[in-house]
């Protein structure tokens, strides 16, 4: 791929860590506000907090718990993208390793940003015994950056998504990011400070406890764990539970045509669509579901008291009308909180929101990050 062509015939080689560092460093030195309503007639990205910068190539990498997506950003423009199954995890790095160099030339690269599925060892860029993957630890840091010759942070997935929607995109600096998908995660931005926490995990949302009577097992092992409420991993175990109990006490739902779809495990596509159909009993799965969403939002807006939530993830982007809708209007009239009610808006970079995060990363690694990452070393 031709990427900062004329940057390569001028013979410019890999930049370092320190490159980079005084690049943004110029960068943010020229740095001026925009206005909200500032307009532009370049197609590219235009970031809210910084100026256009000059022949940045950036791969960005998006590690889900089912599908990897691998993209290749120059100035802030993504120009191709990749995406394979996670599958397992075994031969994760290989992958990634390949589908980056399909994509671009080894030494086009200027820095590597990976928003990725958690728990995490922020220190040494590594997934931890992921109940996504099988449980399984596997070592990224190293091995990346080594491999590429590039600088290369590790971050949470909805960590990388609420870092690009502050550099790229509503640029607020009280921001939480929530995705409701296979899990359900988020990141956040207090005063303008990206948190990470100890071992990277300051965000891990999901695992909050949304029902003291623990009636659902997450994924983690622990009990009443939003995710295992919401997430669409656990959604089809959610639900036939709760026709189970219901039609104990209501033994009449057994003859409702849905009844025996949930037994056997619905689709959460299916679910949402015949809910959408007017389907009376897959209605009412899906409002106790937006219950455990509205605890698990509203507890969030009392600890991070942020102006506005993004939320992505597969299952609230296309559901708008019956997951993101009904839990905006119900956390905005909630006696819960004890803060205003923030904004709750779709994520600005919809299903990529990760990847575009995961650029943002790469290109402004937050100070903090830098600080507690060990594995780039002068080798890369
Ligand atoms: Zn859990």
């Amino acid at each position: 791929m031709e990427v900062c062509r004329q940057r390569r015939q001028q013979g410019h080689s890999i930049p370092r860590l320190s490159t980079l560092a005084a690049k943004r460093a110029s960068r943010e030195a020229s740095w001026r506000p925009r206005t909200r309503d500032s307009t532009s007639t370049s197609s590219s990205l235009q970031p809210r907090r910084y100026r256009e910068v000059k022949c940045v190539v950036i791969v960005a990498i998006d590690i889900g718990a089912t599908w990897t997506r691998v993209a290749v950003f120059e100035q802030r423009r993504m120009l191709a993208k990749k995406v394979f199954g996670t599958a397992g995890g075994e031969k994760l790095l290989e992958r990634m390793v390949e589908a980056v160099l399909e994509l671009v030339d080894r030494g086009s690269i200027d820095a590597i940003g990976v928003g990725t599925i958690g728990p995490l060892d922020i220190r040494r860029g590594a997934i931890v015994k992921s109940p996504n993957i099988g449980g399984k630890t596997i070592e990224l840091g190293k091995p990346l950056a080594k491999a590429l010759g590039t600088p290369t942070y590790i971050v949470n997935d909805c960590v990388a998504a609420v870092w690009g929607e502050y550099v790229y995109g509503i640029g607020s600096e009280n921001l939480v990011y929530i995705t409701l998908s296979t899990g359900v995660g988020g990141g956040a931005i207090v005063d303008g400070h990206l948190l990470l926490g100890r071992h990277g995990n300051a965000h891990e949302i999901g695992h909050m406890v949304v029902d003291v009577t623990g009636f659902m097992e997450c994924g983690c092992g622990g009990r009443g764990h939003w995710e295992a409420y919401a997430g669409g991993a656990n959604i089809p175990k959610f639900a036939k539970k709760l026709v189970q109990v219901w039609a104990e006490k209501n033994p009449n739902i057994k003859r409702h045509k849905f009844y025996q779809s949930v037994l056997e495990g619905v689709t959460v596509e299916k679910l949402y669509q015949t809910a959408r159909q007017g389907d009376k009993l897959a209605r009412a799965i899906v409002d106790e579901i937006n219950r455990y969403n509205v605890v698990g939002f509203t507890t969030t807006t009392n600890v991070y008291d942020p102006d506005t939530i993004a939320v992505g993830g597969s299952i609230a982007l296309n559901n708008k009308d019956l997951v993101l809708e009904p839990i905006a209007r119900a956390v905005r009239e909630s006696r819960d909180l004890v803060t205003a009610p923030p904004k709750i808006l779709p994520a600005t970079f919809g299903h990529e929101a990760v990847l575009y995060g995961a650029a943002a990363i790469a290109e402004e690694p937050p100070k903090h990050l830098l600080k507690a990452i060990e594995y780039n070393t002068n080798n890369t």
